[in-house]
């Protein structure tokens, strides 16, 4: 049977909270499934700082990179706003996407026939909606150097950042969306802003050409970024999936969540290279919220955004599609027959709290799989 590692980093506030629904899971599929989790927890965000003084040990970073897949919870909250800047919560995060090199950022907007009316936008423009976003994580402006604020000394200042990729950087996010394309509606919308910036140019060239030469079956369209963004809320359904730089897609798959509703429903994941020999990709999945300190503890949180982020990690990480296909299916019926958490409550629906939701989704998974 083969074994696989999961490395559990429940984090801060919620966190622990939603990943324990997610454990439950893991035991119940090692029970019945012919699948065979090896899990083992370790620390980040706030509650590392209070155990060892960093938001993640050099050992649980050891763990994380041995790992077949990282599940991340949530970090933060007021009680580690004032820790040294080097040492708070998000440190932890970053800690993990840098040395795993995980660059490309996976982000589903899903919307729940259930949720449709929850929308802020009327339920015939995102009911059924499945687009997929695609965004380059670890360069462009968030890291290009020079980024400094210099003094001019005539009582002005001058910031500098700085938008830079190489061609390398845009051929392997691009591959990542053409092969995800693939295994959905096969169609690929790059985004970026060609007309004013000398990164898109060479971004729009090299996508271009990477399709020509790898993925002709995949459609290839282009939009600038900005038009992508009145797109996607004019008519989103038209995209399968998209792919963009670090910037815009941090934009653009913000406003791609609130199609779907509550910031409680959406997973992520966040891939690295394939492994030159065994072929897998380093993976951390976690869910799009934060640690949401003014709900923590007491057992409202959504659990949904956590528990998709596992059937990503299946489909991703261990290509256990059927398994990740049933458990978004379980959450779809347990909506479907009106159970909500305080965030996405509406009326006529039941109001449970995280344990009930995850325990429903549970009982659905079940069911669907007897
Ligand atoms: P947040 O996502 O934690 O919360 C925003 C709002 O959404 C809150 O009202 C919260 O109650 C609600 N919410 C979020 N997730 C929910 C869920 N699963 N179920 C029900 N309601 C939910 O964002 P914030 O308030 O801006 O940040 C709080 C802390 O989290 C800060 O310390 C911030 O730095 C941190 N943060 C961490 C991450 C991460 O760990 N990846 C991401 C964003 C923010």
């Amino acid at each position: 049977m083969t074994i696989r590692k999961l490395f559990l980093l429940p984090g801060d506030g919620i966190g622990p909270e939603a990943m324990g629904e997610v454990r439950k899971l893991i035991a119940w599929m090692n029970e019945t499934m012919s699948t065979c989790f090896e899990t083992d927890e370790g620390l980040v965000g706030g509650s590392a700082y209070d155990a060892h003084g960093e938001a993640i040990s050099d050992s649980d970073m050891e763990k994380a990179m041995a790992a077949d897949a990282v599940l991340f919870g949530a970090v933060g909250g007021p009680k580690w706003d004032d820790v040294p800047y080097e040492q708070r919560p998000e440190a932890g995060l970053l800690r993990l996407r840098k040395d795993m090199q995980l660059f490309a950022n996976l982000r589903p907007a899903i919307c729940y026939p259930a949720l449709a009316q929850s929308s802020s936008l009327k339920a015939e423009v995102v009911e059924g909606l499945d687009i997929l976003i695609v965004r380059e994580l670890t360069g462009g402006v968030y890291f290009g150097e020079p980024k400094t604020i210099t003094d001019l000394g005539n009582g002005q200042k001058r910031a500098i950042d700085t938008q830079v990729y190489d061609t390398y950087e845009i051929e392997r996010i691009s591959g990542v969306a053409f092969e995800l394309a693939r295994t959905r509606q096969n169609k690929v919308c790059s985004m970026e802003k060609r007309n004013v910036m000398k990164s898109g140019v060479l971004w729009n060239e090299v996508v271009t050409a990477t399709q020509k030469a790898n993925y002709s079956d995949v459609e290839l369209s282009h939009m600038l970024a900005d038009a992508g963004g009145m797109q996607l809320v004019r008519w989103p359904k038209q995209f399968d999936v998209i792919v963009t730089d670090n910037l815009f897609g941090d934009m653009l798959s913000d406003v791609a969540a609130m199609l779907t509703g509550s910031l409680g429903m959406l997973p992520s994941a966040s891939l690295g290279a394939p492994d030159g020999v065994t072929g897998k990709r380093k993976a951390l999945y976690e869910p799009v919220h934060g640690s949401a300190p003014d709900i923590a503890g007491t057992g409202a949180a959504n659990p949904i955004a956590m528990i998709a982020s596992f059937a990503m990690c299946l489909r991703y990480s261990f290509n256990m599609i059927e398994e990740a296909d049933l458990i978004e299916k379980s959450i779809a019926n347990v909506l479907d027959r009106g159970l909500r958490t305080g965030d996405i409550m509406s009326d006529g629906c039941t109001k449970v709290g995280t344990t009930a939701m995850g325990g429903a989704i549970l009982d659905e998974l079940k069911a669907l799989s007897a």
